[in-house]
């Protein structure tokens, strides 16, 4: 049995890391601050007896002694990141120093959740790891795009200067239950919307695209990446290489939701980036030959089923 931190734990991703490792036996400390995470996404684990949550920002040291560590904490939708951007670059830089920090002392293996992001508006399409993106470091995005970089370099330099042992996860975008309702990624955007009757607000022309993965697929990958050989520390590229335009994925949840919602455009967000699809080369050869088997139809059955229960429980 091994004892585990996750930062960001009681958010979307980190809930479904602290069920499965859970579930394998492990020992888990979830650590949130609750700014876009809640206690209702860890709600039913709270009587397992190797569960334990704490309410803590990573922006202050954290000590405990645990054998590896997931760092998650830090908002991942542009309108929860864009809140407070320098909250936003804190929490990623002064997170990661307090996590590295932590994992050096107690000798802990440490997996940064790092994103898609790092490549910005990217001129290489699709997106390898060697790629070193196209990030505009002064505008809207960048509190959170070079926050994640820069935790990046952290973790490297940690491993480098201290022999500190780390995984890192460039994660593409994931949707699925657990999402907040009011998130604000398209995902969970279009579910909603219609699920409610509500006009489905398509950013631009709708023809930017994303390659969406299933959480499941996500948790997978990320869990193969901890136990991965020793010395493999990435980046690693864990994502769904099915790509679709935002139109696409509009029509989708129409066709699949039967609404009678309508498509609305509205203003393009500044830097948007118009692409994005990854090369999963690496993770199928460096995690046991990890693929994501979950294609967006099936994902999105499942998600809608997930949000039409949850929004008729807050109707009640
Ligand atoms: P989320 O917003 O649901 O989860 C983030 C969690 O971190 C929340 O529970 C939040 O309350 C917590 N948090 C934020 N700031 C904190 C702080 N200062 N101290 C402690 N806790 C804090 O987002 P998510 O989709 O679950 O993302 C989880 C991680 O994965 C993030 O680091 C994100 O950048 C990364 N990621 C996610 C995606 C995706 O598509 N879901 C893509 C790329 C990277
Ligand atoms: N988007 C959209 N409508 C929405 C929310 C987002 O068309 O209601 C678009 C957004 O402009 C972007 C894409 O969907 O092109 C993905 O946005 P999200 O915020 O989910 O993730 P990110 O931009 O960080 O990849």
């Amino acid at each position: 049995m091994k004892r585990i931190l996750v930062t960001g734990g009681a958010g979307f991703v980190g809930s479904h890391i602290c069920e499965r490792l859970l579930s394998e036996g492990n020992e888990v400390i979830c650590l949130d601050n609750y700014f876009t995470g809640s206690k209702r996404n860890v709600e039913h684990l709270m009587d397992h007896h190797y569960f334990e949550l704490v309410r803590h920002d990573v922006t202050n040291p954290y000590m405990v002694e645990v054998d590896e560590i997931y760092n998650l904490a830090c908002p991942a939708s542009p309108v929860h990141y864009q809140y407070n951007p320098i909250k936003t670059i804190k929490t990623s830089v002064m997170g990661a120093i307090n996590m590295l920090g932590l994992a050096k002392r107690v000798k802990a293996k440490i997996l940064q959740a790092s994103t898609s992001e790092v490549y910005g508006d990217p001129a290489i399409h699709p997106q390898p790891e060697s790629y070193w993106g196209n990030v505009n470091p002064i505008g809207l995005r960048s509190c959170y795009d070079e926050g994640k970089r820069c935790a990046e370099t952290l973790f490297m330099d940690y491993h480098i200067q201290n022999d500190v042992d780390i995984k890192i996860v460039r994660i593409f975008n994931t949707y699925g239950p657990r999402m907040n309702p009011d998130d604000g990624r398209v995902v969970s955007n279009f579910i909603v919307q219609a699920l409610k009757g509500d006009d489905i607000t398509v950013f631009g022309d709708g023809t930017q695209t994303r390659s969406f993965q299933y959480v499941d697929d996500l948790v997978e990958g990320m869990i193969r990446m901890m136990n991965s050989r020793d010395g493999f520390v990435g980046p690693v590229n864990v994502g769904n290489p099915g790509e679709f335009t935002m139109l696409e994925l509009a029509q989708q949840v129409i066709d699949l939701t039967g609404t009678k919602s309508k498509i609305i455009h509205m203003p393009l967000p500044q830097d948007d980036p118009l692409q994005r699809q990854p090369v999963i080369d690496l993770a199928k050869k460096e995690l046991n030959g990890w693929e994501p088997k979950i294609p967006l139809k099936e994902g999105l059955v499942k998600t809608i089923t997930y949000f039409d229960n949850l929004l008729k429980q807050i109707e009640k």
